[in-house]
Formats: C-alpha cells, structure tokens, sequence
C-alpha cells in the first residue's frame, strides 16, 4: 500500500487489510486504465489550455479590432468634415466668383455707356470704329461716320434749364437708335450735344438718306412732346465716308466734323457729306448740303 501513497496505522486488522489489499492489486491488470485515466487527464488538461488560449485571442481580436475600428471611424468622420468644408468652401468660392464676374461684366458696361442716355460712350464707339476700320481695310466696302451736333443747344439750357436739355439728349438718343436698325450701325454719345454714328458697309449716298431721316426726326422732337420739349430744336450732321483714300479712323472722323462744321456754316438743321475717294483727283464735298425744311 505504501506504493499507492496509503498510510495506514500500524494495528493488527490494517495489517490484514493491506495484506488482502496487496493479494488484490497484484491480481488486477490495472497499468491500461491507469494509463487511460492519464491520457484522459493529459487531454483534459491539453483542451483546458486551447480553450483558454483560443479566449484571449478571440478577446485579442476584439480589442485590437474593435481599436481599428474605432480609428477607421475616426479617419472617416474626419475626412467627411474635411470633404463637406472643401465642398462649402469649393461652393462659396464659385459663388463669390460668379457675383465677381457679374460686376465685372456691369462695371464693363457701365464703362462702355453714357450715363444719361443710356447709348454707348465715346469709348465704346472708339473700340468698335477700330474694329470696323479693320473690317473695311480687309473687304473695301466703304465705311461711313456720322457726327450730329445739336443747334444752338445752349440757349435751351440757357432758356429752360439743363432737365430740359437733359431730356432733349435723351430724345436724340431714341431717335438715333430708332432710325439706326442695322446690326452692324453703332449710335453713341460722343460729348456734350454730340453724337456720332459708325456705318459699316454703307456708302456716302445711303448714310446721307439716313442722316437725313435722323435730322427730320430731331426736328420734328418738339411738336412730338409739345409740353416736355417747349422749344423747336434741330440738328447739324456732318456726313464722311470712305472708299480707297488713305485715311486713318481718326482722320475719318475729322472729315465728318470738318462736314458738320460746313452744315453749321450753311445755316444749320442740315446735312453735309464726303466721299473719300482716291478715284477723284481731290477729296470733294458729294453731298453738299440739304435743304432746310
Ligand atoms: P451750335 O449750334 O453752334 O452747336 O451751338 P450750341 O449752343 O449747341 O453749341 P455750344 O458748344 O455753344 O453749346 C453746347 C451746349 O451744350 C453747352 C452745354 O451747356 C450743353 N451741354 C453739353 N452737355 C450737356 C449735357 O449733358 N446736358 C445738358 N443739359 N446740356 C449739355
Ligand atoms: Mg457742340
Ligand atoms: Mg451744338
């Protein structure tokens, strides 16, 4: 029994007990089941550590996981923010570039038109008299100007104060642009009571007819609007067209003020024009002046 681990107390009766014991055991094959217990008792012990081992990764995996998760999160929280501010700040920009472009294209127009009557400037007219310059430069066909000047304008101001006169450009404006249909004519305000008037592709003799048209309408302004414009007011127009001459723009218009000096000399409310031509030996006066009504 001692092999087993048993201690018994030294009596007579457990010395019996051991020895019935002893005969017993060594008659029993008991090393298999021994073995078997043991065996058992290894895997036992074997599975307790796997399962315990396969816990904490499993608890591993979910922290760590649930870590990258948390920052996965985080990362994609802050690159929507980021996203969404760019896009708000992308959007206020093209706003803010739009109303940009807006004033921009206002303040371009505002420089490009007379203030009181709403035409084009003198500027505008400027950039456009270039263009068409070099469009007749390019085709030969003739280009006409035409410079208007209001008679004795000071005296309506003198008389019945500058809202009148005022008002007086103003009419001239609408008759300028209700008589210039063409696409391609331009009318504006060059100073003061002064208009001029750009006619591409249009010879002496057609821009007189309408220089003309335009003469008769201003005079006919004060029985139109008896009681806004109480005096009878007319107009002198000088009339230059070219055809082939060596002259520039500039030079152009200086003819047509040089005609228009001419109309006032003739006694005003008339039409003066020239052709500038070099098929004539000299420039000459075509048109000479129409009659007064
Ligand atoms: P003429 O027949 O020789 O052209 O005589 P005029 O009186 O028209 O010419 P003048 O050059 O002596 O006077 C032009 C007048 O035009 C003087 C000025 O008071 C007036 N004027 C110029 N600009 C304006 C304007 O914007 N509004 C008003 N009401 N008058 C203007
Ligand atoms: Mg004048
Ligand atoms: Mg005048």
């Amino acid at each position: 029994p001692r092999d087993y681990g048993f201690l018994f107390k030294e009596n007579e009766q457990n010395e019996r007990l051991v020895s019935i014991f002893n005969r017993y055991i060594n008659a029993i094959d008991n090393v298999q089941s021994v073995r078997k217990h043991e065996d058992a008792e290894q895997r036992l012990v074997e599975k307790y550590i796997q399962t315990k081992n396969e816990r904490q990764l499993l608890w591993g995996a979910i922290i760590v996981g649930g870590f990258m998760f948390a920052i996965l999160f985080i990362v994609f929280r802050s690159r929507q923010r980021i996203l969404a501010q760019l896009a708000e700040s992308h959007r206020q920009i093209s706003q803010q570039h739009d109303a940009l472009q807006e004033v921009n294209m206002q303040l371009e127009c505002l420089s490009r038109t007379d203030v009181l009557t709403g035409m084009a400037n003198r500027r505008h007219f400027d950039e456009r008299l270039a263009l068409e310059y070099a469009s007749y430069k390019r085709t030969g066909h003739p280009l006409s100007v035409m410079l208007l000047d209001i008679d004795f304008f000071k005296h309506i101001n003198d008389e019945y104060g500058h809202g009148v006169g005022d008002t007086y450009l103003k009419k001239v404006a609408i008759v300028l642009d209700s008589i210039m249909v063409r696409s391609t004519d331009l009318s504006a305000r060059y100073g003061g009571e002064e208009f001029i008037c750009v006619l591409p592709n249009t010879s002496v003799l057609g821009a007189m007819v309408v220089a003309d048209k335009i003469r008769e309408a201003v005079s006919a302004l004060h029985t139109e609007y008896p009681e806004l414009l109480p005096r009878h007011v007319t107009a002198s127009i000088g009339v230059a067209t070219l055809l082939g001459a060596k002259c520039d723009a500039q030079q152009l218009i200086a003819y047509a003020d040089a005609e228009l000096y001419k109309a006032k000399n003739s006694g005003r409310n008339r039409i003066s024009g020239i052709l500038l031509d070099p098929s004539v030996d000299s420039i000459e006066t075509v048109a000479g002046n129409a009659a007064a009504p």
